[in-house]
């Protein structure tokens, strides 16, 4: 990595990053967000060259030709390909400097997601200190979220979060600055486009790639139980006999139900993990609601849906694509008062 160039001086700073599934999002406190884009690389095959990185190399996907590989390092809310995370690391960093930020003062948080395992968490902590950052810790996606949502996690009172994002949903009730019961699934937004696709597939006889389900998804994806005006949009693709390209008209009660089956998944996994979840802190959960991060928050009704599964309050985070980011802002300042380093 070409590191300190010595134009100016350069600052010691606190930096976050988001190392989601879908996205990754860098924060420096003097400049906020610096980074948020996909968690996608594209490399030239045989030299593993990087062509593109986040938008750029997403736009490719299901476009690129045989020279050029797309790569989503981590996959289902764990670390799929451990090069190509460490690559996205470096690129991070690259960023932060390029905001004349100096690595060797500075203090690095990451935050992935909780499958991610601890040799992996390692891993990623001894290449950032070899890239020249002072000092590097990792945390859980979940705390991180919470805080940037705006629940004070010190407290004692429970709060719990329910994570929807592009891999993984993760839920966690926090007290006192930690995580007391947690859980994972591998249901949330990559789950949701591929039933799109299998939807559409055998029910409209046409394929469509990764990029139109999410497209079609954000556009008429809904859990709301009575859809008052029917959204619709088209959805491009090639029809399954005939091998030719084909347009049909897609509407939200086709989407709404094909989100059904996975949305209740995640309620009965959330039902789960208040089951484990100790007495006093279900009571403050039953006044304080549960709150949702992560895309997932941004489906037109998810919150009704999730009330009436769980019969508890939720509540979408106000931030829920930049929570996890925002929220290393408050855990890098606590460092050391809270804290203990991973490797120590
Ligand atoms: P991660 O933390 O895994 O990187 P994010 O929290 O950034 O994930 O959420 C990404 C997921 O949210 C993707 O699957 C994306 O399709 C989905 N998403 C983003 N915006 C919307 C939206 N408006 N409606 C539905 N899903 C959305
Ligand atoms: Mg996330």
């Amino acid at each position: 990595m070409n590191k300190k160039v010595n134009k100016t001086k350069k600052q010691a700073i606190n930096i976050g990053i988001d190392l989601g599934t879908s996205n990754l999002l860098v924060y420096v406190d003097s400049e906020g967000i610096i980074f948020n884009e996909p968690s996608v690389i594209a490399v030239e095959y045989g030299t593993n060259n990087v062509i593109a990185v986040g938008h750029n190399a997403s736009k490719m996907i299901g476009r690129g030709h045989n020279g050029i590989k797309i790569i989503s390092p981590l996959n289902q809310g764990v670390i799929s390909d451990m090069d190509s995370a460490k690559l996205l690391i470096e690129i991070a960093l690259k960023k932060v400097e390029s905001v004349n930020i100096d690595l060797s003062t500075s203090t690095l948080l990451v935050c992935c997601p909780s499958e991610v395992t601890q040799l992996e968490k390692n891993a990623l902590i001894e290449l950032a200190l070899k890239l020249g950052v002072h000092d590097v810790f990792i945390e859980e996606e979940v705390k991180a979220g919470g805080i940037g949502a705006g629940l004070d996690i010190y407290s004692s009172d429970g709060t719990m979060v329910v994570d929807i994002g592009g891999g993984s949903t993760d839920i966690g009730v926090l007290s006192l600055g930690d995580i007391v019961v947690s859980e994972s699934v591998r249901i949330a937004g990559s789950y949701i486009d591929n039933e799109i696709i299998n939807y559409l597939q055998y029910k409209h006889g046409l394929l469509i790639g990764n990029k139109t389900a999410e497209i079609i998804k954000k556009e008429v994806g809904s859990l709301r139980e009575k859809i008052e005006v029917e959204k619709t949009t088209s959805a491009n693709g090639r029809d399954i006999i005939s091998g030719l390209p084909k347009k049909i008209t897609i509407t939200e009660t086709e989407i709404r139900d094909v989100m059904t089956e996975p949305f209740e998944s995640i309620a009965s996994t959330i039902l789960k993990v208040l089951q484990r979840t100790p007495p006093e802190l279900s009571a403050d959960i039953i006044v304080n609601g549960i709150v949702i991060n992560g895309g997932g928050a941004l489906i037109d009704g998810v919150d009704e849906f999730l009330k009436k599964r769980v019969t508890l309050d939720f509540h979408l985070a106000k931030n829920p694509m930049t929570a996890i980011v925002e929220g290393t802002k408050l855990l890098l300042k606590n460092r050391g008062s809270y804290f203990v380093k991973p490797t120590d």
